[in-house]
């Protein structure tokens, strides 16, 4: 979390000194505490500052329809008892079925249905631990998105015995697409929005150059380069971002659901960058934590068959920056970093 707010800060850093040149036009920014995270949002124009506002109000609305934690949200009663139907609005609705499409295009690897397995790792408990083989077992039994049931005409879904839901891989980026609704609606000409590492470069920095976004290096304080980015999400996913020791090794939060283990494919982080269309930051949130779980091979499989649709970065654990060539000009690599850059086309 320590390192997390850190990075966030780093973000912040970028985005003061681009409005510091700025002259006139001031930006209304603001932290927000959600999603358990640190978001910092801002956004320009006259408008500036009810975008914001209404920004932070849909942020929380959302949380408090997807918390697993808070036990009055819909998901969390859904998974306190997920055989009995429970009504939810037309955009959650939407959002598993987004979901469901995301689990099928990835081959289970994206799999909003990994609530038992995180729950036997105790990734939403003070205390986390290695689960037994057979903890690991039955709570895989329970995984898979064809044990949810969406019941569009009234309105609510249930789920088979056992089976709960976990948001938490594709709800910051589908924030960060009604963060670019909000925008659009309010007229803001230009903004940047990081919901804890999935970010939203709205438009160009004051001065009419690109926005500039770190991307970590997970194996460092540091940042592993710099995206110029605009009208764009870049969104990524790491298993340095959550992650427990036990017995000398480390055990982080982004499960492969073939085999109930953090996921263990040779990536250190996937980055995902897609220009703002609709559906575009749940696409990113939701590929970011897949390709993860798929490795670098697979990864640049599904990107060939979608490129038109996003780009990628991949930290390699050999020490690589695998850069997808859409964005060969707008990823700058931190030469300290130590990574060797390939540009694949
Ligand atoms: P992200 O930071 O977007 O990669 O999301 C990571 C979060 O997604 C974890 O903290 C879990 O809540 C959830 N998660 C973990 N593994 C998976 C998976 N294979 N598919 C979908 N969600 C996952
Ligand atoms: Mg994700």
């Amino acid at each position: 979390m320590r390192k997390m707010r850190k990075f966030c800060g780093a973000v912040l850093a970028l985005m003061l000194l681009s409005a510091c040149g700025a002259g006139e036009e001031k930006a209304v920014s603001q932290e927000i505490y959600a999603m358990d995270t640190v978001m910092q949002v801002s956004a320009y124009g006259q408008q500036g500052g009810a975008a914001v506002k209404e920004l932070e109000t849909a942020i929380r609305e959302m949380e408090s329809e997807l918390s697993r934690t808070d036990g009055k949200s819909p998901v969390a009663r859904l998974n306190a008892q997920p055989e009995t139907p429970v009504p939810m609005t037309e955009e959650v609705l939407d959002l598993l079925e987004t979901a469901e499409g995301y689990s099928r295009l990835t081959g289970g690897a994206f799999d909003p249905t990994i609530a038992s397995v995180a729950d036997a790792w105790g990734f939403t408990e003070k205390m986390q631990q290695v689960p037994t083989a057979e903890a690991l077992r039955e709570s895989l039994e329970k995984v898979g998105i064809e044990r949810v049931h969406v019941d569009r005409d009234a309105g609510t879904v249930w789920a088979e015995e056992g089976t709960k839901l976990d948001l938490g891989g594709i709800a910051k980026g589908w924030a960060s697409d009604r963060a670019a609704e909000i925008y659009a609606a309010h007229e803001v000409p230009r903004g940047l929005v990081d919901l804890g590492g999935n970010v939203l470069a709205w438009g160009q920095r004051p001065d009419g150059a690109p926005w500039r976004v770190g991307v970590r290096d997970p194996q460092s304080e540091g940042i592993a380069g710099v995206l110029s980015i605009e009208d764009s999400f870049a969104i990524t996913s790491g298993g340095y971002q959550r992650y427990f020791e036990q017995g000398g090794r480390r055990y982080h939060h982004i499960i492969d659901p073939s085999t109930g283990y953090p996921a263990e494919s040779g990536l250190l982080s996937v980055t995902v960058v897609a220009p703002v269309e609709e559906g575009r930051g749940t696409l990113c949130d939701a590929l970011s934590t897949a390709l993860f779980v798929l490795g670098e091979e697979r990864a640049l499989d599904l990107w060939r068959q979608r490129q038109e649709e996003f780009q990628l970065i991949l930290l390699t654990e050999d020490g690589r920056a695998v850069v997808t060539d859409g964005l060969a000009e707008a990823f700058a690599l931190e030469e300290e970093s130590g990574y060797a850059q390939e540009i694949v086309s």
